[in-house]
């Protein structure tokens, strides 16, 4: 079995605000914007080892070599439909970031990838792809979209998650253990319809006020 490359934002600020996000009571529009504040504050610790390269500028007083942000832009791939409330805060982060859609899941029959939807910038292969999905619960879709960005030619993915369960987390590092886990908060265990406990509901549901 794979060790799972897992790292745990723990910071009080994310920390906090997913307490908030968990509370049944905290209605939509709260529940997104905490969502857009904490993916804000994950991206910046998943871009914590992204290179620079020294730039020649000229401040008001002199001129200096200074960092800036090295290679092609990176891609933030969305797991359709709740990696959608992950991109905002990012994009506020990194605003010129690229920007792909996945709508991929695996039929827990068959466990065959089921694709729906995909649409990805050109060079995937030379950007650092960024993949988020809020709740890494069975595994299976994000299992499904990595094989496709895989496919697809990229080779430098980290996946960003919410909320991480132990079944979702040991079997995406069995498929895919040269892809880091980034999370807020690894529960307890899945129930017996997937979901994670004690989790925060259906994240899709609470972005979208679709229940
Ligand atoms: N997807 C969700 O939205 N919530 C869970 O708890 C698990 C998967």
């Amino acid at each position: 079995m794979s060790k799972a490359d897992v790292k745990v934002i723990d910071h009080p600020l994310v920390q906090h605000k997913l307490t908030l996000m968990r509370q049944k009571e905290t209605p939509t529009g709260l529940f997104r914007e905490l969502l857009r504040e904490i993916s804000l504050l994950l991206l910046y610790e998943v871009a914590r080892d992204l290179p620079t390269v020294m730039e020649e500028i000229e401040t008001p007083l002199e001129t200096m070599r200074a960092p800036v942000l090295d290679g092609k832009k990176l891609c933030l791939v969305s797991i359709l439909r709740a990696g959608d409330g992950l991109l905002q805060g990012m994009l506020d982060l990194i605003p010129s970031a690229r920007v792909g859609h996945i709508g991929v899941y695996r039929d827990p029959e068959t466990l065959e990838a089921v694709e729906y939807y995909f649409k990805v910038p050109h060079s995937i292969g030379d950007r650092l792809c960024i993949v988020v999905d809020p709740m890494l619960a069975t595994a299976h879709s994000s299992i499904a979209a990595v094989d496709r960005l895989k496919n697809a030619g990229a080779e430098r993915i980290k996946f960003v998650c919410l909320l991480a369960a132990p079944e979702g987390i040991a079997a995406f590092a069995e498929a895919h253990p040269d892809v880091p886990i980034y999370t807020a908060a690894i529960d307890r265990e899945l129930n017996d319809h997937g979901y994670i406990l004690p989790g925060l509901g259906d994240a899709g549901d609470r972005i979208f006020g679709t229940k």
